[in-house]
């Protein structure tokens, strides 16, 4: 074990359940979590079973009756001790997340930022979840909507963003007056218990234990427990679009609600006039960063047949000078995927790439020796291959040519997702028309910036198969309370709406 997972409270064995009186002992099975980077066992999990879920849930259904009534404000300073609780141990957990998943060292620090930026900004949110007035057709008479709290919020997170996907839910639900239970990957659970041991800890500082609540366990018994509970209104689920239409139907069955973030099929488009150094480190960046497994990552990029030739050979000798490696030492700028099963699906998708007519111009290949790692994979790919319509959560990157931008746009929204999609162009026209209503259909739109690394101030999500859920900014909170329409009559009078007539 790292001295820093000792310093983050990890044992070499953890309970996989925390509720307000802390990690309770477990009784379900015992996983084992190894490292991507080197295959070392770095501790061991007691996994949940239905009774410690039960606890849980419990709790946070109990906790819910009385934090849904401290002032909003007030439930804002909370988070704001949370955020700097998060800042004091950015080093430390920015680590663990590199050890656990294999991202690079500043991509493990930066996400721990990003939670920190999600309490930051709710401790503003909190002052501002507000609804609208109305004026009322009827004299004497006032209309206006609030929100509420809505009650326990289950939140589903994937492996690649083991910490901020669990902050840009669960820091709004908090503000918002909820409360949260946890049901993190299998495959990240250090991260998990090592963040909520952080945040409760502020928590229960002010009597407030069980506001965050943590479940660790398997998918057909904890899993399937959180999608069927009727005391879960709201579930939050991120993860593959396979997972997503699953747990969409169960919660659909019971009138709940869900919320996905599911898997991109995302595209840069690279006009004519493009930038092509600016396009060139987007392009890498969005494509290789987080080795290809970011929800976010650039599988596919369509070039102006005008300046292929210039812009494709550029992105090849970038792509075979990667340095690629152990994530936590300085200079290595991709690191393992996350187990050897994703190296299946990565050779598997090369094959199928070959097989249907494409060409590997780098890359295709694992890299021999321990741990999980691939190269950067260009292909010349043609229209017609299906393996392009589908999210291989690897670094493999699709190139095409187009002649004209209609084209470009009406191939890059061909595929079944619609998560995130950009254009590099210093052209006005060219990204107007791109950023239309006939542009792209995606959830996020950009002009000269690649497509992974969003904002949190901005609602994160995607169209079709990638759910059409909304996290984060804006107005995402919408999604973590109820909307109440309100009308109050201060006249003596009692007129009915539309001119109805009920005379006694
Ligand atoms: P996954 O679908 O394998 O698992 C995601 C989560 O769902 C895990 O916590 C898993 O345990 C849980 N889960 C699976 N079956 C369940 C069930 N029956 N009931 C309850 N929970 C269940 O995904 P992954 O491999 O961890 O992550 C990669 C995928 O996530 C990619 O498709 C990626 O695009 C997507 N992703 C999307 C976003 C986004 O915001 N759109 C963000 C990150 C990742």
């Amino acid at each position: 074990m790292y001295d820093f997972m000792s310093r983050l409270g990890l044992q070499a064995v953890n309970s996989g359940a925390a509720t307000t009186s802390g990690f309770l002992p477990t009784h379900g099975p015992e996983l084992d979590v190894h490292s991507p980077i080197d295959g070392a066992l770095l501790a061991k999990v007691k996994l949940a079973g239905l009774d410690e879920y039960e606890k849980v849930v419990g709790e946070a259904a109990r906790v819910f009756a009385d934090w849904r009534m401290v002032p909003a404000p007030k439930r804002g300073e909370i988070l704001r001790e949370v955020g700097d609780a998060l800042r004091a141990h950015k080093e430390d957990l920015g680590r663990l997340i590199s050890v656990e998943v294999g991202k690079i060292l500043s991509e493990g620090m930066g996400e721990v930022q990003e939670s920190v930026d999600m309490a930051d900004l709710c401790v503003g949110m909190s002052r501002q979840l507000s609804g609208l007035t109305m004026h009322s057709e009827r004299p004497g008479h006032r209309m206006y909507e609030q929100w509420h709290p809505l009650g326990v919020v289950g939140v589903i997170t994937a492996f690649n963003f083991p910490n901020a996907v669990w902050a840009w839910n669960a820091m709004v639900a908090a503000a918002a007056g909820d409360t949260v239970v946890w049901k993190p990957s299998l495959k990240a659970p250090l991260t998990a218990i090592a963040t909520h041991r952080i945040c409760d800890e502020v928590f229960q500082k002010y009597g407030w234990g069980g506001v965050f609540g943590l479940v660790i366990g398997e998918d057909k018994v904890v899993g399937e427990a959180m999608i069927r509970d009727r005391r879960v209104p709201l579930v939050s689920a991120t993860g593959s679009t396979h997972m997503g239409r699953h747990v969409g139907q169960v919660v659909a069955e019971r009138l709940g609600r869900s919320l996905l973030e599911l898997g991109g099929n995302n595209a840069i488009i690279i006009h004519e006039d493009a930038n092509l150094d600016l396009a060139l480190r987007a392009i890498v960046f969005a494509s290789c960063g987080t080795s290809g497994q970011r929800c976010t990552t650039n599988r596919r990029l369509f070039v102006h047949e005008s300046i292929a030739d210039k812009l494709v050979p550029r992105i090849q000798r970038a792509y075979e000078s990667i340095p690629i490696g152990n994530p936590l030492e300085a200079g290595t700028l991709m690191g393992p995927l996350i187990d050897e099963q994703a190296v299946q699906q990565y050779l598997h998708a090369c094959d199928q790439i070959r097989a249907q007519g494409g060409e590997i111009l780098t890359g295709g290949e694992r890299v021999e020796g321990p741990g999980f790692y691939v190269r950067p994979t260009l292909v010349r790919a043609r229209a017609d291959m299906e393996i392009c319509k589908e999210e291989t959560f690897a670094p493999i990157l699709y190139v095409f040519t187009y002649k004209d931008l209609s084209e470009a746009i009406r191939l890059q929204n061909d595929v079944p997702q619609g998560l995130s999609s950009a254009i590099f162009t210093d052209s006005f026209r060219a990204s107007e028309r791109f950023l239309s209503h006939a542009g792209s259909d995606c959830g996020i739109a950009n002009v000269n910036i690649g497509t992974s690394g969003a904002e949190i101030g901005g609602a994160f999500g995607g169209e079709k198969e990638t759910g059409g859920g909304r996290e984060a900014g804006s107005d995402s909170w919408k999604a973590y309370m109820r909307r109440q329409t309100c009308t109050m009559n201060w006249s003596d009078e009692l007129p009915l709406a539309q001119g109805v007539r009920f005379d006694l």
